[in-house]
């Protein structure tokens, strides 16, 4: 038998052949099950009537009764609107139409009152609205009062006239008849814990709300439940990890000693020092390391890193750290190599240009264990890369990085996988960092070492280029390094490939003894590294480029940061642009170049910036402003699926979610009490209907 939410929504009163197509067709809903779980967006509040005096500016919507006085059509052609004055006891209002002439004229009658639903707007302090919602008024005890459901809509469906009444009108349907159906799915020492109604009445009030006290405990309860499941699965996958899979065991180490006494180059900040406790704790544990380690751009992750690798090497083992750009590799291998030199141990790179008669004697460096550290890219993964024994692994700028490679990076240890310490620089607000990598420890570095200046941001117009200009002479005449970038973005790839070339020649033009560099994302990468090598030589002192050195490249002796059409990037691509100076001594400067017509969001994005080089602060701005959905690197984990929860906006019930699932779990690691059975069952569901969508989609 088809359980009763599989059925075909063909089935349910109310659904016509058109419909049912159209559903299908722009909402992909096919089932009960779909249709029930397609939830609005938000309510309009038609319980409350206003009288017209009582309407004042910052009043989103408002619902009232009026009496047509006055219409009247005005203006010719495209400029052609009804207006009409209407009243209640307490005062009047004008309201406009720019569509439907005809019609008005026709029906709308003098002298009756109507129920008007809009939003009021003051238009040189006269109170107005623009085409409300409007249905002739009978009497109060014929009119619904609600809170009204909007569902999301294509244009095509309203053009057929499937509107949120109309949703709201299936889903009354097929409630009626789900009821029974609606199985509970938390068990009942949660919902009584956190006094969540059942999920018989959230599905009921979350489409058709009682009250706002009824809505509120809907999305309560609905939230909760996502998240819960959301947080059981990915705390789950760490605990089997952590129990299946063994770790090697790291024990103390005197080079460690010799390198902390004798060659450390500077003072640990306390934030290096906790990050490193917490690896090591996991790297002596037995079981193997997943952690994520967070650290603004500069905040210091390179040492971290080869301190790790040092407790590795010391306990007869070899690290690998991958990077995802060969420029990256290098510099990675020239930095650590340093501290390698004093401490006689012995470094190696691999990336896609090593010479074939080279890598001969690599691998077999590498598998007799003569090699401690490689450095590289991609290239580390493939297979013939043996190592006698890997103890660590490092991936440095996770976002880079996929799944299946992470996998791969596993298997080149065999008998007991390597640990893993995935490093990112793209701050991760918290919530977001549980949702997404509920799998992986996390640790961050929050501070940043000593006596660094914090980096000058400053907001321009393109009107004041030649100031600009003028200012990255003199930073130049200071022996300084300045960066220039330009969006690339995919879509309009050709356009601002001219926007570049245009800009370099303006440069060129306006520093005629400058040298100049030029990097984008269509040359050679030989010719890339070719450029990107004379700039951190100081051949150049100009690098116009797009946003192909958004990563991790150091130039300590760039000061100065242009980022044309800001606008188009967003907040954390412009966090990690700047990034790229403030790496040296000197002060160094952020100048974001936009033009005056800027949207509410570009504007705060640009205030944002300037006020702040906190990268978790950002973060949270980056979520608030754009969702989950477009953070870097989420979109591929699939982790941020969610229909209700807003993990921007419910970090209170994601918190308590992931506790409930974390002391689920500890207590009942295979839910095998009788209480848990209905949280079995429910993932049980949940793992069918994955591989049912993975079917059809
Ligand atoms: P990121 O986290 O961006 O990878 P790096 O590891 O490249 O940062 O460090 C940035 C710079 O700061 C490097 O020149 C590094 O030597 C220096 N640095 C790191 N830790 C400290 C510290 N505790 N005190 C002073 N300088 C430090
Ligand atoms: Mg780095």
């Amino acid at each position: 038998m088809t359980h009763f939410f599989e059925q075909n929504l063909s089935l349910l009163k109310g659904v016509t052949p058109q419909r049912l197509s159209l559903l299908q067709s722009e909402l992909q809903l096919f089932t009960f099950g779909d249709l029930i779980q397609y939830y609005p967006f938000r309510y309009e509040d038609r319980t409350r009537f206003y009288k017209i005096r009582e309407i004042q500016e910052g009043i989103e919507h408002a619902q009232f009764i009026g009496r047509i006085r006055y219409k009247e059509k005005i203006g010719s052609g495209h400029k052609q609107r009804v207006v009409a004055e209407v009243t209640d006891e307490t005062g009047s209002m004008e309201i406009v139409w720019f569509q439907g002439i005809q019609w008005l004229e026709k029906s709308l009658k003098i002298g009756v009152d109507y129920i008007f639903y809009g939003k009021p707007n003051f238009f040189n302090g006269q109170l107005q609205m623009t085409h409300p919602e409007m249905e002739v008024f009978k009497s109060i005890e014929q009119t619904e009062k609600a809170y009204q459901p909007i569902y999301s809509l294509t244009e095509k469906l309203r053009k057929k006239f499937i509107d949120s009444k109309v949703i709201a009108g299936l889903q009354k349907n097929l409630l009626a008849i789900a009821f029974p159906y609606i199985r509970e799915t938390l068990s009942p020492q949660i919902t009584q814990k956190y006094k969540l109604i059942s999920k018989q009445e959230a599905l009921y009030q979350i489409h058709l709300p009682a009250s706002e006290a009824w809505l509120h405990q809907a999305k309560r309860r609905l939230k909760f439940e996502e998240l819960f499941y959301n947080q059981l699965r990915l705390v789950k996958q760490n605990l089997v990890r952590k129990n299946s899979w063994p770790g090697q065991i790291f024990a103390s180490s005197e080079l460690l000693k010799t390198f902390y006494h004798e060659h450390l180059p500077f003072e640990l900040t306390e934030a290096q020092k906790k990050v490193i406790r917490e690896i090591f704790q996991d790297m002596k544990s037995g079981q193997q390391m997943n952690r994520l380690l967070q650290g603004d751009v500069g905040s210091g992750k390179t040492i971290v890193a080869f301190i790790c690798m040092l407790l590795a090497i010391d306990n007869q083992a070899q690290a690998c750290i991958i990077a995802p750009t060969e420029i990256l590799a290098d510099q990675h291998f020239q930095g650590l190599s340093k501290f390698a030199e004093k401490m006689g141990i012995r470094m190696a790179k691999l990336t896609g240009s090593t010479k074939k008669k080279d890598r001969v004697g690599l691998f077999e460096d590498l598998a007799n264990g003569s090699i401690h550290i490689l450095v590289g890219t991609h290239a580390i993964l493939e297979d013939p890369v043996i190592f006698k024994n890997l103890g660590l692994t490092i991936i440095d700028e996770q976002h880079r990085f996929g799944v299946a490679q992470r996998a791969k990076l596993w298997d080149k240890n065999k008998v007991i996988h390597p640990h893993v310490l995935v490093m990112t620089a793209t701050p991760i607000p918290r919530t977001l960092a549980m949702t997404l990598y509920g799998d992986l420890d996390i640790s961050v570095i929050d501070q940043m070492p000593v006596g660094r200046k914090p980096i000058q941001t400053i907001h321009r117009y393109d009107s004041h280029r030649l100031q600009v200009f003028g200012f990255m002479q003199n930073e130049i005449n200071k022996g300084r390094q300045v960066y220039v970038v330009y969006p690339l973005i995919e879509e309009s790839e050709k356009m601002d490939l001219k926007d570049l070339m245009d800009g370099f020649e303006s440069i060129s033009r306006a520093f005629p003894d400058a040298h100049l560099s030029i990097l984008h994302g269509k040359m050679k990468s030989a010719d890339k590294d070719y450029e990107m090598a004379r700039f951190v030589k100081q051949e150049t002192q100009i690098m116009v480029a797009t946003t192909v050195i958004e990563v991790g490249v150091n130039v300590p002796n760039a000061s100065v940061m242009v980022i044309e059409n800001a606008e188009r990037f967003g907040l954390s691509q412009l966090h990690q642009l700047r990034g790229r100076v403030g790496r040296g001594a000197d002060q160094s400067y952020c100048i974001l170049m936009t033009n005056y017509n800027l949207s509410a969001d570009t504007r705060k994005r640009v205030e944002t910036m300037v006020r702040t080089t906190n990268g978790f602060e950002i973060a949270e701005v980056d979520l608030e402003l754009r969702g989950p959905g477009d953070i870097s690197g989420t979109r591929q984990s699939g982790a941020i699926d969610l229909m209700i929860a807003d993990i921007s906006k419910d970090a209170e019930i994601l918190k308590v979610a992931r506790e409930t699932a974390i002391e689920i779990l500890t207590e009942d690691p295979d839910l095998a009490k009788e209480e848990h059975q209905v949280i079995r069952q429910q993932i049980a569901l949940q793992r069918k209907d994955q591989t049912n969508w993975a079917r059809i989609s």
